[in-house]
């Protein structure tokens, strides 16, 4: 059974001057001990999905349709107490430090605090000792529980925001952006930690990200998503080989490749689509160099092909 299952999920919002469709029937599983990246451009509705996974969504954000199972729970029909223990047991690393920290928090009472809002019967005292342990194990000296936020670096910063997102001991860890605003040095560091620590806490992990050189090292498997949709779902390894959507070979075209430098970068033509008045049929028609006489009257479902699923009329 997947540790993550979500079916035919679709998330709205409603506006005065019409719907954003954020997700779009979106459906995918993780197993456990998988790491699954989700890639795309800013609002193709990859965060919107991070946190439709907690019943996090923003209001007016309504999830419309489908189904969210974690660990076989159904978590569109558990009640808001409910809702908030789950929360304990997935853990959220959320996009930028600086503005989920409270300036004039330190850093431990932050931790007490969250630790004993879903476990309430544990003493300050005992959630000050997890605390020290979990900022050891990412390397910052438990003696900086007393400090505050603007008192350590973007880096650091980052592995405190780990740190809450491990407290609870989670099996799903899902991290926003978690390199966003971090120079290439510190984002690899993150990112080998992030590696370590999905080893040591036995956890499964969602990447949500815009750089696609992130997931080809991260992750087992990749939802790219478009519009609000997935349009290409699969094993990294084939996904980066053979590219078979042209929105994921035009990113792969956009960032720079490691193994072939002379190789020059082709970015997207165009913009992502105004999800209130999306063009019809494929979304990414009006983009897509590929694009022929279907494209722009029927929308592409999700098809099975070459070991992936892919949603474009060439593989109808
Ligand atoms: Fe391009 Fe058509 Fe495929 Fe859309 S369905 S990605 S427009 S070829």
């Amino acid at each position: 059974m997947p540790l993550l299952e979500i079916n035919s999920l679709t998330v709205d919002y409603p506006t005065r001057v019409g719907t954003v469709r954020a997700v779009d029937r979106v459906s995918i599983s993780v197993e456990k001990g998988q790491t699954l990246g989700i890639v795309g451009e800013s609002g193709c509705g990859k965060s919107t999905l991070g946190l439709a996974v907690i019943r996090l969504v923003p209001s007016p954000g309504i999830m419309t349709e489908g189904s969210i199972m974690i660990d076989g729970t159904d978590i569109m029909r558990l009640s808001n107490n409910e809702v908030r223990e789950l929360r304990g047991k997935v853990g959220f690393i959320f996009q930028d430090p600086m503005t989920s920290l409270n300036p004039v928090k330190r850093i431990g009472d932050h931790f007490v605090e969250f630790i004993r809002t879903h476990e309430k019967e544990v003493s300050r005292q005992e959630a000050l000792e997890k605390t020290g342990k979990i900022l050891e194990s990412l390397g910052i000296l438990r003696e900086r529980t007393t400090d505050y936020p603007h008192q350590f670096s973007g880096g650091m910063r980052q592995r405190v925001m780990i740190g809450l997102g491990l407290a609870l001991n989670p099996k799903l860890l899902i991290a926003d952006e978690p390199t966003t605003s971090l120079d290439v040095i510190v984002e690899a560091q993150i990112l080998e930690l992030m590696n370590k620590l999905k080893k040591d806490y036995d956890l499964t992990l969602i990447l949500i990200t815009h750089n696609i050189g992130i997931v080809a090292e991260m992750s087992d498997l990749i939802a790219v998503m478009y519009a609000g949709r997935v349009v290409e779902f699969g094993p990294t390894e084939q996904i980066f080989e053979n590219p078979l959507h042209p929105y994921t070979k035009g990113l792969l075209e956009s960032a720079p490749n490691i193994l072939h430098p002379e190789r020059s970068m082709h970015p997207i033509p165009g913009s992502p689509p105004d999800l209130i008045s999306p063009p019809p049929g494929c979304k990414f028609h009006p983009r897509c160099p590929h694009a022929f006489e279907p494209c722009p009257l029927r929308e592409p479902f999700l098809v099975m092909k070459e070991r992936r699923f892919v949603a474009c009329h060439l593989y109808d």
